[in-house]
């Protein structure tokens, strides 16, 4: 072989090897890089929400986020908006006062139509010129793609997309995420696209996570009082941790390096009531390490697996050597912090039967049973930094933190609070 064909071999190996060492992270704040936290789900008064947009712009900037993408259903935020003030509907005249009293009649846009007093919906870029701040606070473009059964949040896009409704479940989250990833090259902007509230309604089964390799991020929790991220097991819902872990299994037995992301969102609906059942703001964010807070930054870092899910706990450091899995929660006073580690073993039992009714006939779009060896617990802990020993043999890890401390305004009363981190690929 000529020298030159041998580096051009050489350089090949070299490309093929290069993603597999690359495994390597360590997730902390330093050398220019911050966590940054961020609400990619919620709706206004231009959905199905309660406040008017400004309600939440300010609410999150308030409460110590950096992004927040509203992600009303199935329209962006463009456009001459009016919603009309009713004593018993979204926008009563006791709200219209408040939003006066708050922002002032020169913010507040009133007219009348036919008799009825109506408000004008501020558009994203009035939220952005009011409430952006840079490098501390950024509203970004968002929608929620609904479709009847299946519902995808589109971060950053420019386009509104309009939801598939032909065909199954599968093929309608692959055609919501194609769509995405075409405005993506046509604008040459980076996009996010996450599954939403896998067991809301109907239910979303793993096997459709599985088919659907194109899936990147899903909710692994969303704060709706309605979407039984525990799991339901009279509706035969499995837990969306362990929806999770059936879908790494089986994607990364097909494709070692399709990883499935979790985010932590609020899917707030409700700005003017507190408690279990609502959907109210400062549930569930996600923290991204990145360089700056632009979209440009922020959103390949998360295609990277550089960011965790949180519904309560923050975590500090996250690292992963290829050996070695560390998470170190930011330890407070008083507080334990319980971490799992979990993953599927190479090799590991793949049998399944589908779940069966008092008749013995197989339920349809319901998650299958799977065995104890997908999303095995390979070790839990309650020392601070939480450090898991690879032994080599698992295809993947990741680790959930829960804190000894419940949660306040809890999706469910009694939770705790708690954080995930993203799986990383064992090599
Ligand atoms: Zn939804
Ligand atoms: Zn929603």
């Amino acid at each position: 072989m000529k020298p030159r064909a041998l580096l051009l071999v050489f350089v090949a190996m070299f490309a093929i090897l290069l993603p597999l060492s690359g495994q390597e992270i360590v997730l902390k704040e330093g050398d220019g890089k911050r966590w940054f936290k961020g609400q990619t789900h919620v709706h206004t008064l231009w959905s199905d929400g309660d406040g008017a947009p400004e309600i939440p712009a300010r609410w999150y900037k308030e409460h110590g986020y950096h992004f927040l993408s509203i992600t009303d259903h199935n329209v962006m935020l463009h456009g001459d908006r009016w919603f009309a003030v009713t004593p018993d509907g979204r926008l009563t005249p006791a709200r219209l006062g408040e939003l006066i009293h708050d922002f002032g009649l020169d913010w507040v846009e009133l007219r009348e139509r036919e008799g009825a007093l109506e408000m004008r919906l501020k558009t994203l870029e009035e939220l952005k010129a009011r409430f952006d701040e840079p490098g501390e606070y950024l509203i970004v473009e968002g929608e929620e793609i609904t479709a009847s059964e299946v519902h995808v949040n589109a971060v950053n896009l420019r386009d509104v997309i309009h939801p598939a409704d032909e065909g199954g479940q599968a093929e309608v989250l692959r055609e919501q995420i194609l769509a995405l990833r075409e405005q993506e090259e046509h604008y040459g902007e980076p996009m996010l696209a996450h599954l939403n509230h896998p067991n809301w309604g109907p239910g979303f089964p793993a096997e459709n996570l599985i088919s659907v390799p194109e899936v990147r991020f899903f909710e692994v929790y969303n704060g709706h009082g309605g979407v039984m991220n525990w799991g339901d097991a009279e509706r035969h819902r499995v837990s969306t941790e362990r929806l999770w872990d059936i879908a790494l299994a089986f994607r990364l037995r097909e494709d070692p390096g399709n990883l499935l992301y979790g985010v932590a969102t609020d899917d707030a609906h409700n700005y003017f009531r507190r408690g279990e059942g609502g959907s109210i703001p400062g549930r569930g964010w996600i923290r991204v390490l990145a360089e700056d807070l632009s979209m440009g930054s922020i959103l390949p870092a998360m295609e990277r697996g550089e960011f965790y899910a949180s519904a309560g706990v923050e975590l500090r450091e996250i690292s992963w050597d290829g050996r070695e899995y560390r998470v170190t929660p930011a330890s407070e006073e008083g507080v334990t912090y319980t971490t799992t580690f979990y993953g599927t073993r190479r090799g590991f039992d793949d049998t399944a039967a589908p779940v069966v009714d008092g008749e013995g006939d197989a339920l349809e779009d319901v998650t299958w049973v799977y065995s104890e060896e997908v999303g095995e617990v390979l070790f839990v802990t309650t020392e601070v930094p939480a450090i898991y020993r690879a032994r080599g043999d698992e295809m993947y890890i990741r680790a959930t933190v829960v804190s000894s401390r419940l949660k306040a305004d809890p999706f469910r009363e009694g939770d705790r609070e708690k954080a995930w981190t993203q799986p990383v690929v064992v090599r």
